[in-house]
C-alpha cells in the first residue's frame, strides 16, 4: 500500500463524555466489530468487578473508575483506527485535555435521558478549540429519554453547536423500536436480545411498510413522521464541509448496551470523519540546531518523520517496572530502530522498543503512519510535549496547560527512603500526573503541587508508595485559583504589595512569578488594588 494510501485510512479518535453515558460499552461495541476483543482477551463487566481492557491499573479498579488512558488499535471496513481512550472521571480532566490534542476527530456520548452534561461541556469545549471533527452519539435510547427535538436544542443552545441528525430514533424506553436512516430513508428494526453480547438482529424496511406500522404504536408512527417532516423542512441540511471542520455535528442515536444503532454509528463515523490533518509546527529554538525554527504547517506527507509526545505512563506492567511515553505520529513512517532527534535536548535517540498497544499488552511495531500512536519504552529523557523527528526545523507545541483548582503540599516523613521519594516524585512530576510550583513560605522540605482533582494526589501517592516504595504525606494548601504574573519590579519583593489574607506568591519550574489565591474575592481585590501586575491564565511564553 502506498504511504498515501496508509495515511487515507487512519482515524484516530476519541470518545468523550460524562462518566456513565456509556463510553466503555459503546468502546467494547466497537472492538467487537473490528474484530479485536480477542487482543484484549474478553472485555468485561464493570459490575462483576473485573476491569475492561483499558482499565488495567489497580487503583481504577479498586475505584471502579477509568484513571489512565490507553490506545486500542483496530482494523475496521479498511480503516487503522487508533482509538485513545480517555479518563472519565473528572478528577482527571488533566489527562483527558492532553490526550485531546492527539485525535483527529471526536465522538461525543451522550445519555439520551440527561442531555448535555457538565463533564462533556468541558470535553467539547476542548475539541472545539482545535476545530476537530466531533459526532454525537444519544445512547440509551432503550430507556426513556428526553424529546430528541429538545436533544438537539442543547447541542445548539448550550454548545452552540449545529446539528444535522442522520439516525433518528422511533421511539423511545419500551416504545423504542429502531432508528431511521435519513440517508437512505430506511428504517432498522430493533429487537432486543438479552444482554446485546452480539449484534442485534435488524430488519431493514421503509417507514410505510406494513411491518413498521405494525411495530410502532399510533402515537409513536405520527410523532416520528411529525419529527421527520420537521427536519425535513426546518432542520440543518447535512454538511460535509462543515463536520469535517468541527462546525456541525452529525447526530446518531441508538443504545450501546443492546449494540443497537452501533454499526450505523461506527461506519457513518469513519466514512465522514478525516484522516490525519497537517499540524502547525512553532518558531523555536532548538539545542544545537543553528536557527530558530519556522512556524509552518507540516503535511502528513512530509517524508520526514515527526510526532510528539502526548502522555507519559510508567510501570503499565508490574513486571516490567517501566514507563512508557505515547507519540502521535504526525509525518513521515516510523520505522523500528529509526534514530530521531529529540528536540528539547537536540540529542539523537534510536526508537528500538516500540510497540502497539491494546489496553495492556504489547506488541512490537515495526511501521507506523501518521495518525498512528506508538507506545516507546525505556527512554527516561522524554517529556509530555517533546517532539521526535527526523528534521531538526520541525517542533510541535501541542499540549495545553490547564488551570489548576486543588493545591496540596507533599512531604517525605520517613528519611529513611528519601532517595526513593525524591526519585518517585521527580519522575512522577515529569510524567505531568500533577504540576509542581515553588511557593513562598512553604513548610521545609514540602514541594507544592497543583491538579485540577484531589484524586490526582492520591494518584502521586499510591503510586509513590507502590511503585517506589517511598512513603508521602500530603497536606491540603488554602488556594483554589493559580495566575501567572508577568514580570514586574514588584513582585521581587512581595511583601509590599497589597493584598488580601491568604494570597500567597510563587514560581513555576521556569522560574515565571505566580500568584496564589484562596478564591474568587481574593484574585478580584488583587487586580482592583494592583492595576499595574497583570495576571494570566497560562504562563506567559
Ligand atoms: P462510562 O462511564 O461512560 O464508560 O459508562 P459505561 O459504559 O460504564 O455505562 C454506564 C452504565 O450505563 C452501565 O451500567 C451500562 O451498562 C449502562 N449503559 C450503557 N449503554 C446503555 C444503553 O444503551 N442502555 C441502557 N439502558 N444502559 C446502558
Amino acid at each position: 500500500m502506498s504511504p498515501a494510501a496508509e495515511i487515507a485510512r487512519r482515524r484516530t479518535f476519541a470518545i468523550i463524555s460524562h462518566p456513565d453515558a456509556g463510553k466503555t460499552t459503546l468502546t467494547e461495541k466497537f472492538l467487537l466489530y473490528g474484530n479485536a476483543i480477542h487482543l484484549a482477551g474478553a472485555v468485561k463487566d464493570r459490575k462483576n468487578q473485573r476491569a475492561t481492557a483499558s482499565d488495567w491499573m489497580e487503583l481504577e479498579k479498586q475505584r471502579g473508575i477509568s484513571i489512565s488512558s490507553t490506545v486500542l488499535q483496530f482494523d475496521y471496513n479498511g480503516c487503522a483506527v487508533n482509538l485513545l481512550d480517555t479518563p472519565g472521571h473528572k478528577d482527571f480532566s488533566e489527562d483527558t485535555y492532553r490526550v485531546l490534542t492527539a485525535v483527529d476527530a471526536a465522538l461525543m456520548v451522550i445519555d439520551a435521558a440527561k442531555g448535555v452534561e457538565a463533564q462533556t461541556r468541558k470535553l467539547f469545549e476542548v475539541c472545539r478549540r482545535r476545530g476537530v471533527p466531533i459526532f454525537t452519539f444519544m445512547n440509551k435510547c432503550d430507556r426513556p429519554t428526553m424529546n430528541p427535538i429538545a436533544l438537539l436544542d442543547e447541542l445548539e443552545s448550550v454548545l452552540g453547536l449545529q446539528s444535522s441528525p442522520v439516525i433518528w430514533p422511533l421511539g423511545n424506553g419500551p416504545s423504542f423500536k429502531g432508528v431511521f436512516d435519513r440517508r437512505t430513508r430506511e428504517v432498522h428494526l430493533f429487537e432486543r436480545v438479552p444482554g446485546g453480547k452480539f449484534q442485534a438482529p435488524v430488519n431493514v424496511a421503509d417507514l410505510n411498510d406494513p411491518l413498521v406500522r405494525e411495530k410502532l404504536d399510533d402515537y409513536t408512527f405520527d410523532q416520528v413522521r411529525e419529527q421527520l417532516e420537521m427536519l425535513d423542512g426546518a432542520g440543518h441540511p447535512f454538511d460535509l464541509n462543515a463536520v469535517q471542520h468541527g462546525q456541525q455535528t452529525p447526530v446518531y442515536f441508538g443504545s450501546a448496551v443492546n449494540n443497537f444503532g452501533i454499526q450505523l454509528l461506527l461506519d457513518g463515523f469513519l466514512k465522514d470523519s478525516v484522516p490525519p490533518a497537517p499540524r502547525k509546527s512553532v518558531t523555536i529554538s532548538v539545542p544545537g540546531f543553528p536557527q530558530p525554527t519556522t512556524a509552518r504547517e507540516v503535511p502528513v506527507d512530509d517524508p520526514k518523520f515527526s510526532g510528539f509526545i502526548f502522555k507519559i505512563q510508567a510501570n503499565m506492567d508490574a513486571k516490567h517496572r517501566d514507563r512508557i511515553a505515547f507519540l502521535r505520529i504526525c509525518s513521515g513512517k516510523f520505522e523500528r530502530d529509526m534514530v530521531v532527534t529529540h528536540q528539547r535536548t537536540g540529542k539523537q535517540v534510536r526508537l528500538s522498543s516500540s510497540h502497539k498497544l491494546f489496553g495492556r499488552d504489547r506488541e512490537t511495531v515495526d511501521e507506523a503512519w501518521p495518525g498512528d500512536v506508538i507506545g516507546l519504552v525505556g527512554h527516561s529523557e522524554f517529556g509530555i510535549g517533546d517532539t521526535l523527528t527526523t528534521d531538526r526545523s520541525i517542533c510541535y507545541d501541542e499540549i495545553p496547560r490547564f488551570p489548576s483548582e486543588v493545591f496540596s503540599y507533599i512531604s517525605n516523613p520517613n528519611t529513611g527512603d528519601a532517595k526513593k521519594y525524591r526519585a518517585g516524585l521527580e519522575q512522577l512530576l515529569q510524567e505531568g500526573v500533577v504540576q509542581s510550583f515553588n511557593a513562598r513560605n512553604a513548610p521545609p522540605g514540602a514541594t507544592l503541587l497543583a491538579a485540577v482533582g484531589p484524586l490526582q494526589f492520591e494518584v502521586v501517592q499510591w503510586r509513590l508508595q507502590s511503585e517506589y516504595n517511598a512513603e508521602s504525606k500530603l497536606v491540603p494548601a488554602p488556594w483554589t485559583l493559580l495566575k501567572w504574573a508577568e514580570p514586574h519590579p514588584a513582585l521581587k519583593n512581595p511583601s509590599s504589595i497589597v493584598v488580601a489574607q491568604g494570597v500567597s506568591f510563587g514560581t513555576d519550574k521556569f522560574d515565571n512569578p505566580i500568584v496564589l489565591f484562596p478564591n474568587d474575592w481574593t484574585l478580584r481585590y488583587f487586580i482592583e488594588k494592583n492595576p499595574e501586575l497583570k495576571l494570566h491564565d497560562m504562563p506567559i511564553e
